[in-house]
């Protein structure tokens, strides 16, 4: 078993002020993988002290500066891709050649991008007789989940960096070795001490902490919208930024006659990678009456197909999911499928067959799914996908819509009917005939989904303040 029990903080390793220690689980094995030590309020205040020194100078360094640094972090990073998938894999479950291939990756991804939106950064504009200029915002709290996990750290990470902010980390309690390897690589490229430091912990003492903070000018959280909301009432006395990206219940907007082996694929996709545990999985397929049998038919042999496997296996299976409170919550919403009168395709509860421990979900999928059922509404955050069927366009945006989230939605079909259908849908991003963000352009959701926006540019005037000078 791995041991990091250790804070990063003001360029150091360091003990807890009093933390508890903290066993990972493995989800393939169920046996505990790496142990940490949960932090306190009194580690946050620390880490904020060092944060609050460091952003004096780094908040003065010059766009050169800034620059060279993401290069050489980015060259860093490249050196441990190996590492950081392996940690990913283990804690989180997913297979070693998807944590290789996309997990790890994508944590680059966002230092490459924000170097290149930097670099084209206009710091300075003029309005009328003023002019407004785009500064450091401060001290900046990170607050991160599991699921993508340095792909979310870094999608934050990056563009303090850029900005010249300085932070404290928080990333989840469930996938933690990840962010040390950060760390790690943070001292390798020479990041000046205290520009990044480490807290672990769990969210109702560190994230708390980091939330409620009065040193902290801003803090930027990724996870369920309940816990955004416990953090932006934290918050709310002392008046910072609160920028929020949260869940997501996507819908599959197939349109009328699309081709569905051509469309269907690469769009279900994104509820079987990841076991279905991305904020953007499109696992609400909305398809017209007419092609409903067909889109079943054609679905169920796709989930059917779907190999569940050990994450230490080569291969284009799926892993376990995360931990046992999410596989239990996942059944508790597969159960409710069936007991609410959903029609059930592919899958269902307990174990994939031949699977005797570890916290595996069969992919599934249901049909007859309708606006009412907790399928329909709830984020599953698990391989599980639903078929409702509509009668005309103006109803299919409706449905797409009926949800309290916004963060993405997918349409399958043809890409040009697809542009004026875009236009209707309440989220973040609409993906046409795929599932995925792009690394430079604006990622956040609408509604309960979030109020913020990361990657690129618009990630980064995210993570700045903006002053109007007017007579100089
Ligand atoms: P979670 O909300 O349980 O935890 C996320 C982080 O918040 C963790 O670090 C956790 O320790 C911390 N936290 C929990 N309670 C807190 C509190 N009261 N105060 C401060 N911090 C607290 O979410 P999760 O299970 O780790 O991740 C899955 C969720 O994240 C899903 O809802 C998913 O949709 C969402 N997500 C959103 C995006 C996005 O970009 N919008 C990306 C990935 C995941």
């Amino acid at each position: 078993m791995r041991e990091h029990l250790k804070h990063y903080i003001g360029g150091r390793w360091v003990e807890s002020e009093g933390g508890e220690r903290h066993e990972v689980i493995n989800p393939a094995t169920e046996e505990p993988v790496t142990a940490i030590t949960l932090g306190t309020a009194a580690d946050v205040d620390k880490a904020v002290a060092a944060a609050r020194e460091a952003y004096e100078s780094f908040s003065q360094t010059s766009v050169q500066d800034r620059l060279a640094l993401l290069q050489r972090i980015a060259d860093e990073y490249k050196a441990r891709m190996g590492d950081m998938a392996k940690a990913i894999s283990e804690e989180m479950g997913a297979p070693i050649s998807f944590a290789s291939a996309a997990q790890a990756p994508a944590g680059l991804g966002h230092f490459l991008a924000t170097a290149k939106a930097l670099k084209d950064f206009a710091f300075e504009e003029q309005i009328g007789k003023a002019t407004v200029l785009h500064e450091p915002i401060g001290v900046v709290g990170l607050i991160t989940p599991w699921n993508w996990p340095v792909n979310q750290i870094n999608a934050k990470v990056a563009p303090c960096i850029a900005a010249g902010n300085t932070m404290v980390l928080k990333p989840s309690e469930e996938c933690p070795s990840n962010a040390v390897i950060l760390a790690e690589i943070m001292e390798a490229a020479g990041v000046p001490a205290g520009v990044f430091n480490l807290v672990q912990g769990d969210g109702p003492t560190v994230g708390a902490a980091i939330a409620g903070h009065e040193n902290i000018d801003m803090v930027s959280f990724t996870g369920s919208t309940r816990a955004g909301i416990a953090v932006a009432q934290a918050a709310a006395p002392t008046v910072k930024r609160v920028h929020q990206e949260l869940g997501g219940k996507a819908p599959n907007l197939v349109l009328e006659g699309a081709k569905l082996d051509e469309v269907l694929p690469p769009t279900l996709q994104g509820v079987l990678a990841n076991s279905g545990q991305s904020c953007i999985a499109p696992t609400r397929l909305l398809v017209h009456e007419s092609q409903k049998e067909e889109a079943e038919q054609f679905a169920k042999a796709m989930f059917a197909q779907t190999k569940v496997g050990s994450p230490d296996e080569q291969g284009m299976h799926i892993g376990p999911v995360v931990n046992k409170t999410q596989y239990d919550k996942i059944q508790e919403l597969i159960e409710s499928g069936i007991e609410e009168g959903a029609t059930l395709l592919e899958g269902g509860p307990g174990l994939p067959e031949g699977v005797n421990r570890g916290y595996y979900v069969r992919p599934t999928i249901f049909a007859d799914v309708t606006p009412d059922m907790r399928l329909f509404r709830e984020e599953t955050f698990g391989p599980v996908a639903t078929i409702t069927s509509y009668a005309s366009s103006e109803e299919a945006v409706r449905l797409a819509n009926d949800t309290a989230y916004g963060l993405s939605a997918t349409i399958s079909g043809d890409p040009e009917a697809a542009r004026p259908v875009a236009a209707k849908l309440r989220a973040g991003l609409v993906t046409v005939n795929s599932w995925g963000p792009d690394s430079g352009a604006p990622f956040g959701g609408y509604k309960q989904s979030g109020n913020g926006r990361e990657f690129g540019a618009y990630g980064l005037r995210d993570f700045m303040e903006v002053k109007t000078l007017v007579g100089a």
